[in-house]
């Protein structure tokens, strides 16, 4: 394989934040690409729509005007090859919207791999790797820094699709996702300030949760996790178009969260 799975761009020493943006790729390998059922024009509204277009690009301009440069771990394949934020097995609630680890159905409910597929090749070749690799990204700062605050860099589109769980909630310009064990009240609380001049922020729909490698994950407070979910339409041409000028307020604003919690 020629092109990285995923990179850790290296931040601050002292800095014990990882920005994680595991959705904004559109890359998937021809063999796996193969294992997809859509057509060519399909595929790409499907990637239009599942995408989280240009989050890297926001983290790296973040990460540019942060006083202490965070590091970041970016998923450099579409999710539609595997999606590291779904846990690999029966815990998962997307699972029954056939999006495990590795979906088997569209944003639109259609059919995207064979029913019955077995997910275990390609869990193997890119999802533990992955997990691998950002589990020791976080142990990186912990050693270091003695801790870790994993923000994880997301988007979403400003009108529920059909494969949403949880679609009929408030769709607040800035989605906060926590969880009860690793996002101290505290660290939301300066999501909320930094995102302020941004629009209204909201905690936990649509989405909820947010990424913690399962290591940590429940056992070790001294990882912070929150995850940013922004809505599309306050940067971004919907669905898959380009970005706007709305980038630029909401790098400074998650420039602002880095440096909040990172000191
Ligand atoms: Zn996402």
């Amino acid at each position: 394989m020629s092109q990285p799975s995923y990179e850790l761009l290296p931040g601050a020493g002292e800095s014990p934040v990882i920005l994680h943006v595991p959705h904004s790729a559109r890359t998937i390998p021809a063999d796996v690409r193969a294992g997809i059922e859509l057509d060519d024009a399909a595929l790409e509204r499907e990637l239009d729509h599942i995408t989280d277009a240009h989050t890297a690009e926001l983290a790296e301009a973040a990460a540019e005007r942060a006083g202490v440069t965070p590091w970041r771990f970016v998923n450099r394949l579409s999710r539609l090859v595997v999606d590291p934020e779904r846990f690999p097995d029966e815990r998962e609630e997307m699972l029954a919207v056939g999006m495990g680890a590795v979906y088997t159905r569209t944003t639109h409910r259609d059919v995207l791999r064979q029913e019955g597929v077995d997910p275990g090749p390609l869990v193997a070749r890119y999802f533990r790797p992955y997990a691998r690799a950002m589990t020791e990204a976080v142990a990186g700062r912990l050693a270091a820094t003695g801790r870790a605050v994993v923000i994880d860099v997301h988007s979403y589109p400003s009108r529920a699709l059909p494969y949403e769980l949880h679609g009929a909630g408030p769709r607040p310009p800035v989605c906060l996702g926590t969880d009860r064990f690793h996002t101290p009240a505290g660290l939301a609380e300066a999501a909320r300030k930094a995102f302020a001049g941004c629009g209204e922020t909201g905690l936990d729909s649509p989405f909820s949760g947010t990424y913690v490698p399962l290591e940590f994950y429940g056992t070790d407070a001294r990882v912070g996790a929150l995850m940013v979910e922004i809505r599309r339409d306050l940067y971004m041409a919907e669905p898959g178009g380009p970005a706007g000028p709305g980038v630029d307020r909401l790098a400074t604003a998650l420039a602002g969260l880095v440096d909040s919690v990172g000191r």
